[in-house]
């Protein structure tokens, strides 16, 4: 009957990291680090448990973490913020999830750009929106005028999109930004800019927030996580920015669906984020270094590997490394043949199934990849 995604079926990270505990595989599919997170961060929420009060914070987040959000973004993105213009969620996710439900009106149409996150169709079709996937082209996936005005109608009210874009770690370039800012300004939406990537941009390139092009500052929801930036993806706390008058809607939504974030990890994110500049520099040399191991590791087993200029991940072409197995097979017989967990592509692709690249997540000691990069070469 129904596509898997309107019955809200268990995601891919979920089953693949079942899949990985049950058989022992080494799990590079759902994207998380394996350190433990930085110990400062560790040591000030741990403080912050047994001093400060576990009641509940304001709905909107503690006054000390929207000021270091904004902060943040003044520092490292040239953004003029206000701390009223932040509210602390449970997650990217929730944030997500509270600017569908507080920004579309049934049969508002929703422009996303695939492939895409596995959270963003359920989430718009559940919100009471009409999806419309523009599927971009590999390898490139570059964003066109032509695609994007074929799927604008007169009912496109928002454009959620995602920069830098996971699953294909794409960096969208300065002109395709420029490119959505211009449309969401013709045609009035509001943009929705999952930007949770923003600290794991590599090779010296910056983040450039869509928030910042001209006709965007009073029409952008900015998301953000302190999941992703400090590497404690189970923490769940993370924001959405936008200015007031779509604050105060977003902030209605976040009220019913969570209310607020537990206090003392909101404390120890807004000490992070206040880190000096060379932390997060530190933190992105270690990712790229990682993204580099990985990349030439499977190239010497004979795999075709996709550039990969942001994110946890890079993938693997299945074709150009002479393996003649769609990528939901490659995953299923590499986790139990190889003892390797990774994650199909075509999970990001619902309605033009992409089927010849397996995401494989980097963000891993060098030990665990040298491990996997042996298992996958002895695989072939
Ligand atoms: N963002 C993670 C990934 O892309 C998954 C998060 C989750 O499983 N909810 O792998």
């Amino acid at each position: 009957g129904h596509p898997v995604y309107r019955d809200m079926s268990t995601t891919i990270f979920e089953h693949m990291s079942a899949r990985a505990r049950e058989t022992g595989a080494i799990n590079l599919g759902q994207g998380f680090p394996e350190g433990p997170g930085p110990r400062a961060m560790l040591q000030a929420a741990a403080d912050a448990l047994l001093t400060r009060s576990s009641q509940y914070p304001p709905m909107s987040g503690l006054p000390e973490l929207r000021s270091a959000v904004a902060g943040h973004y003044a520092r490292h993105q040239q953004l003029d913020l206000s701390p009223q213009e932040v509210i602390v969620t449970s997650g990217a996710t929730e944030a997500i999830a509270a600017s569908l439900l507080a920004l579309v009106r049934p049969g508002d149409e929703v422009l996303m750009l695939a492939p895409l996150y596995d959270a963003y169709l359920p989430l718009v079709e559940r919100a009471g929106g009409v999806a419309k996937v523009v599927t971009l082209a590999p390898p490139d996936w570059r964003v066109t005028r032509a695609l994007l005005e074929a799927a604008i109608t007169p009912r496109t009210r928002i454009l959620l999109m995602n920069n830098p874009v996971n699953p294909t770690g794409i960096v969208l370039r300065e002109s395709e930004l420029a490119l959505l800012a211009d449309l969401c300004v013709t045609h009035d939406l509001i943009a929705l800019c999952d930007e949770v990537w923003e600290q794991t941009v590599y090779d010296g390139i910056p983040h450039r927030p869509l928030m910042a092009f001209p006709g965007m500052r009073a029409r952008t929801v900015k998301i953000g996580s302190a999941g992703k930036i400090f590497s404690v993806t189970g923490w769940k706390v993370g924001w959405m920015c936008a200015a007031p008058p779509i604050a105060t809607l977003l902030a209605r939504a976040h009220q019913f669906l969570t209310f607020t974030t537990p206090p003392n990890l909101q404390w120890a994110v807004a000490q992070g984020l206040s880190w000096p500049d060379a932390w997060f520099d530190r933190q992105r040399a270690v990712y790229q270094a990682s993204r580099d191991r990985l990349a030439a590791g499977l190239a010497a087993a004979g795999y075709v590997v996709q550039p990969s200029g942001a994110t946890w991940f890079l993938s693997i072409d299945l074709p150009a490394s002479a393996i003649a197995l769609d990528d939901m097979t490659f995953c299923d017989r590499i986790i139990d043949e190889a003892g390797v967990a990774a994650i199909p592509m075509s999970a990001f692709c619902p309605q033009s199934p992409v089927t010849h690249l397996v995401r494989l997540c980097f963000a891993k000691a060098d030990a665990t990849l040298d491990q996997a990069i042996a298992r996958l070469a002895a695989f072939r």
